[in-house]
């Protein structure tokens, strides 16, 4: 069996990174990666916080990302991580049809957006509930719906979703928004978003597709009805850290210390999987360079 000198576990903006840091280290390196390379940025329609890039598409940056790393010849190949035994000195990353033999790991595996858990939420997923504006918002042209969030993914993907549809409300849990400043700015400013503060969704409903929710006002408890063709949810993401025994916290983040080791010798990790001040392409570029040279030191 090849033995790697590490396994970089997913191909976002992290992972890639790390790929081409420890191919131009001369590490025995391969990417594994479950869906297609460029991770959660690739469903952004505009990036504009990358610098280099004023405005790019997420999916064109990727692109970039790869091509460049292709140019170190780094492999990248298809496979879901569905476990990672530590034998000590070596590594045994499992897939779903084979084992990687490897002397360190780097986990870049990223997160996936939460469900709200409510009423109708997987009942009408493709029927009206989405959890990705790039990809859905074109069948809702012309109608009114209904963003979940106020965090930067709920502001940019309504302020995307507001080209399209007819109205964007905007239910946050609070009265203040968590997005960038210039962002709010922006949705305040767009005159098809209507803001409905302090107000969580109790159930989606409707018969074959989404015709409505109901809202609860957090502060006086009351409930309305709302008519919105479709929902999409951005209230935050869930880590995809469940192969891993490694030290996490209650939300599944894993722990880092200031290398990006985890509590696994010879296991690192970089990116959104990891407990953070902030997740952007930006510091999961960061985290994936200080990741691969911290894995290049502890090869010796
Ligand atoms: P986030 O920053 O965690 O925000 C989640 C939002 O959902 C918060 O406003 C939160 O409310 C709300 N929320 C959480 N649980 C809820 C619940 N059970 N019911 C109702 N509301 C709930 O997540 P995100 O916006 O998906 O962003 C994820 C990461 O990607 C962040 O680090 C973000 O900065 C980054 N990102 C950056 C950009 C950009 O720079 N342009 C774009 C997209 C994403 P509270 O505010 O009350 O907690």
């Amino acid at each position: 069996m090849e033995i790697y000198d590490v396994v970089i576990v997913g191909a976002g903006p992290a992972g890639i990174t790390a790929g081409i840091y420890a191919k131009r280290a001369r590490l025995e390196t391969v990417v594994i990666e479950k869906l297609g390379v460029g991770g959660q940025i690739v469903l952004s329609d505009s990036v504009e916080n990358y610098p280099g890039f004023p405005e790019i598409s997420g999916y064109d940056l990727m692109q970039k990302f790869e091509e460049q790393a292709r140019a170190f010849d780094l492999e990248i190949e298809d496979g879901e991580v569905i476990a990672i035994r530590d034998e000590g000195e070596y590594k045994l990353v499992k897939t779903d049809d084979r084992d990687y033999k490897t002397r360190s790991v780097i986990i870049a595996s990223g997160a996936k957006s939460s469900h709200l858990d409510v009423k109708g939420e997987e009942e009408f997923i493709g029927r009206g509930v989405s959890f990705c504006a790039t990809c859905d918002g074109f069948f809702f042209r012309g109608k009114d719906i209904l963003v979940v969030g106020g965090g930067n993914s709920a502001i940019t993907e309504a302020l995307f979703l507001s080209k399209i549809v007819n109205k964007v409300y905007v239910a946050h849990r609070r009265s203040e928004l968590r997005a960038a400043k210039i962002l709010q700015e922006r949705a305040f400013a767009d005159p098809k978003i209507e803001f409905v503060w302090n107000s969580v969704v109790e159930e989606i409903t409707g018969k074959d597709a989404v015709e409505g929710v109901v809202l609860r006002d957090v502060v006086t408890e009351e409930r309305s009805k709302l008519a919105v063709s479709g929902v999409f949810m951005y209230v935050g993401l869930v880590p995809n850290t469940e192969f891993i025994d490694a030290e996490k916290d209650g939300a599944g983040f894993i722990l880092t210390d200031e290398r990006l080791a985890t509590s696994i010798p010879g296991v690192f990790a970089a990116g959104d999987c990891r407990t953070t001040q902030l997740r952007q392409v930006a510091t999961a570029v960061g985290d994936g360079a200080l990741a691969a040279v911290s894995a290049e030191r502890y090869l010796g």
